[in-house]
């Protein structure tokens, strides 16, 4: 099982606190084989990355903002222009061989895109059911709930803007490690979510290691 976060902002992202570089430290220092740089609407952050000489795999990601929300785009290496209709998007990226994730679909604040559009959720190749930064947790729960009951491929993701929450949302994935296997063992569902909160304070690292927990109710096996 590869250990991996798929949702992570870098300094190339107007929000990101962390560069590339601290991005990637912390992924090794969380025991990370793989991440996805997720910044929005631009691959600057992950086509650093693949420069740098590191030890965990980077998948090519983009988190791109649709006209009703973020859907996060993986395994293609140009991002779609942002602000058009969200199912044109989801179709795009897949016309181009890559895959989505619909992060935090129902997280009213952070632009979930299954509020406004709840045909994304269905055609959407996976779902963020866990987001490590959003502190009221129904948002994740109805977002597994359907997940499972539609059958659709589950994921974590930290959403971390800061290099110090890279690894709170995880996703074990049953693949090889390289890009290729990643990306058709999300589409089959061969994933395990996994994950913790974001503090809202700082906590001790002895409290760290103590508080990892699995999901309740594996969504695939
Ligand atoms: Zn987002
Ligand atoms: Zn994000």
């Amino acid at each position: 099982m590869l250990s991996t976060d798929l949702h992570i902002h870098t300094s190339c992202s107007k929000d990101g606190e962390s560069s590339v570089q601290q991005v990637l430290s912390a992924a090794i220092a969380a025991g990370l084989d793989a991440i996805a740089i997720t910044d929005h609407d631009t691959m600057q952050g992950y086509k650093i990355a693949r420069e740098l000489d590191t030890s965990v795999l980077v998948i090519p990601g983009v988190e791109i903002s649709t006209r009703e929300g973020h859907v996060i785009a993986l395994g293609i290496e140009t991002a779609p222009n942002h602000g058009q209709p969200v199912l044109d998007t989801i179709k795009m990226v897949q016309d181009k061989g890559g895959i989505t994730i619909l992060p935090h679909p129902f997280h009213r604040y952070r632009h979930g895109a299954a509020l406004k559009c709840p045909e994304s959720f269905r055609i959407s190749d996976a779902i963020e059911v866990y987001n490590s930064r959003y502190v009221i947790p129904h948002a994740n729960q109805r977002a597994m709930r359907l997940a499972k009951k539609l059958d659709k491929p589950a994921v974590a993701g930290s959403d971390a803007h800061n290099a110090r929450f890279v690894g709170y949302g995880r996703t074990l994935i049953d693949a090889e490690k390289n890009i290729e296997d990643i990306l058709q063992a999300i589409k089959e569902g061969k994933t395990q979510p996994a994950g913790r909160k974001t503090p809202i304070r700082t906590y001790t690292k002895q409290s760290l290691r103590n508080s990892w927990r699995k999901i309740r109710g594996r969504i695939h096996q």
